[in-house]
């Protein structure tokens, strides 16, 4: 019996796992063609000063709807993109839209605010990154200064080559931001080395701040860090009030979540700047 059962678990494994890899498969030929069929779309997730409530930026944030899946999750689709360098080109698309959709909102009047895009790092290590983004700001017209690139910790296994980058995007205007900070490996003495101007607290660290605020001292480390760093400070992932009361009573005034706002689609974040605007 029991090896009967071994076996049927075998077998299950075996066809879960040639689902899985057909499904990989048929996503990444379909990568392949989203970009000219049009099936990528930005959405845009606010960020908010915790303190005046103000609405001072979006991170945007890529959705695929696939012909047969539905909306596939980045989390699934930007993985296959690294793997088959299809990230190049798409991460380009991103950029440029994020940028063009940053001048369109400024073009219809509403207050400027800070447009943060991801960046894979594939892209960042990739020969022409830095061109790329000199050719996307001259194309789309945008202030250098309202950019932020988000990039995660695991550039630092390459310090030397990224300091580089960093300082070249530095003399460009735009602004850097560590994402899913504390996840990684990264410590205070390679921080303090690095050109960056914000940290973003990973979400999985506001998650543990409780309502009785009897958490690990993480949080707090960090936020006093990056402001001994005199390092801006956002925290990802908020879902609870009492979790704005611990941030700000601990000095960290700039957030996102889904308490705030979930990610929106272009036309709802106009409705946004609209009630923003008409309230005064
Ligand atoms: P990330 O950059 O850390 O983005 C935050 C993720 O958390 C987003 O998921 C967002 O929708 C989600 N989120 C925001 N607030 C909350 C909250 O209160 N609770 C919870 N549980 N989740 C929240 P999303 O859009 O599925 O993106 C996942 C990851 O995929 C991103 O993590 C980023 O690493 C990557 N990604 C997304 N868009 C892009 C892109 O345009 N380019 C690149 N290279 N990567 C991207
Ligand atoms: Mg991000
Ligand atoms: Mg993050
Ligand atoms: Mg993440």
């Amino acid at each position: 019996l029991a090896k009967e059962k071994g076996r049927n678990n075998y077998q299950f494994y075996i066809s879960n796992l040639s689902q899985r890899a057909c499904k990989k498969m048929y996503l990444e030929n379909g990568l392949r063609k989203a970009l000219e069929n049009n099936e990528f779309t930005l959405y845009y997730q606010p960020q908010f000063n915790l303190s005046t409530e103000k609405f001072i930026g979006v991170e945007a944030l890529i959705r695929w709807e696939h012909p047969d899946f539905g909306i596939v999750s980045p989390m699934e689709f930007i993985p296959l993109a690294e793997e088959s360098g299809l990230i190049i080109p798409i991460g380009k698309w991103i950029l440029e839209n994020a940028c063009r959709q940053n001048k369109i909102w400024e073009e219809a009047g509403f207050p400027q605010i800070n447009i943060a895009v991801n960046i894979s790092p594939v892209q960042f290590k990739s020969k022409d990154f830095v061109k790329m983004v000199e050719g996307v700001l001259k194309d789309t017209n945008i202030d250098p200064k309202y950019l932020e690139l988000e990039i995660t910790e695991s550039i630092m296994q390459n310090m030397e080559d990224s300091i580089l980058i960093l300082n070249k995007l530095k003399n460009i205007g735009i602004k850097v931001s560590i994402d899913d900070f504390g996840t990684g490996y990264s410590s205070l003495s390679v921080l303090q080395n690095l050109p960056i101007d914000t940290l973003k607290i990973d979400q999985s660290f506001i998650n543990d701040i409780k309502e009785d605020f009897n958490i690990s001292p993480i949080v707090k480390t960090i936020i006093d860090m990056g402001n001994n760093l005199n390092l801006n400070i956002i925290a990802e992932g908020i879902e609870r009030e009492y979790q704005i009361e611990y941030l700000k009573e601990n000095k960290c005034f700039i957030g996102q979540g889904y308490l705030l706002s979930k990610p929106l689609s272009v036309e709802k974040i106009n409705d946004i700047f609209k009630k923003f605007i008409y309230k005064g």
